[in-house]
């Protein structure tokens, strides 16, 4: 599977579409390339926004910030890993 950042694809194990989302970790560095719904979910922690010197990265959110986040009904996406039905698949 190509893991292309920003790449609309399906989910080789179950039907659903994802997309690869750069991930930016806490420290401010590039984490994993990772797949999360394609749809924002109620369940959602991961906001996806645009960074100066990265490009689209996703983030996600905890905390407060996670709370205003809901508060104003952000979008929220959701790692594919939660949400798979065959997510034994994705660990390694
Ligand atoms: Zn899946």
């Amino acid at each position: 599977m190509s893991r292309v950042k920003n790449e609309v694809g399906g989910c080789e194990k179950c039907p659903a579409t994802i997309r690869w989302i750069q991930m930016l970790k806490k420290d401010g560095k590039l984490g994993a390339v990772a797949p999360l719904d394609f749809l924002p979910s109620a369940k959602g922690n991961i906001t996806i926004e645009d960074h100066p010197q990265h490009g689209r990265i996703g983030r996600v959110l905890t905390g407060d910030d996670l709370a205003k986040a809901h508060a104003l009904a952000m979008p929220l996406h959701i790692n594919h890993f939660a949400t798979c039905p065959k997510a034994e698949h994705f660990r390694r």
